[in-house]
């Protein structure tokens, strides 16, 4: 990346899968890039629009399962976005948007819909849903401690070569576990080399600022300065305890 080249953010369908203000990711991308003096622009891509496939990140957010069937048949149909977010783009996929990157989604009467093949997971409705804060360990070296807000019914397996992004410390994730007996433990979200996905809301990004660096340092091939801002570092510890107080108030 050269010092005068614009990052570009695609904001992938915020008209349908917008329900839990997952665009915020793409407004901290971009602030976080414009901090360090590199320029960054937010393409918002609706339903309606012919989607640019040339964005060095692409954001994707939650939302119910009649949109994001609507908006996995739509990612299917624009072949060329597809592709770039198979070989050139980075992605964060949240939820609803993580589901439908995956082989296949089943909802709640039986019926299987396909997704876009990107993942080696799939999706069904668990038997209630997960509703609360999570905390998270983060397998991104650096990350530490993931919070975000949950609200799905689905479980997502992953298949045996793909990695979770975080363990579980509060809270579903995922649904599910991997390790073996004792070292097992329940998995939230898949972390792969170009796919960042997560069951977190909040905006995770805004709750997660070095997450979104992660993403950043791959977009960019930068390392970047950090950025000192205590009011963020504060309400950070503020959601971790909540985090923790929410499931004991639950257990009480
Ligand atoms: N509709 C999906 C589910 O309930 C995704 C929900 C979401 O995006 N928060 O599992």
């Amino acid at each position: 990346m050269s010092a005068e080249s614009t990052v570009t953010i695609g904001l992938l369908l915020p008209d349908v899968l917008g329900t839990y203000s997952d665009a915020g990711n793409a407004t901290i991308l971009a602030q976080r890039l414009r901090w360090r003096g590199i320029a960054a622009e937010v393409r918002t891509i609706t339903a309606r629009d012919v989607p640019a496939a040339s964005c060095a990140v692409y954001v994707v957010g939650g939302g119910e399962d009649a949109a994001q069937h609507f908006a996995a048949d739509w990612l299917r149909r624009h072949d060329q976005l597809r592709r770039a977010l198979e070989t050139s783009a980075v992605t964060l996929a949240v939820c609803a948007g993580l589901q439908i990157l995956g082989q296949s989604m089943r909802d709640a009467s039986g019926q299987h819909y396909p997704g876009l093949e990107l993942l080696d997971i799939t999706t069904a409705p668990g038997r209630r849903r997960a509703v609360g804060e999570v905390i998270a360990t983060c397998a991104v070296p650096g990350v530490g401690s993931l919070t975000g807000f949950e609200n799905h019914r689905g479980v997502t397996t992953l298949g045996p070569g793909t990695a979770p992004l975080a363990r579980v410390i509060t809270g579903t994730g995922n649904g599910t576990g991997t390790g073996e007996t004792t070292a097992r433990y329940r998995t939230e979200g898949v972390l792969t080399d170009r796919i960042i996905g997560t069951y977190l809301h909040g905006p995770v990004l805004a709750r997660n600022p070095d997450l979104a660096d992660h993403i950043l340092h791959k977009v960019t091939g930068q390392v970047l300065p950090p950025l000192e801002l205590p009011d963020q570092a504060a309400l950070r510890d503020t959601y971790l305890l909540r985090g923790r107080f929410f499931w004991l108030s639950r257990r009480g």
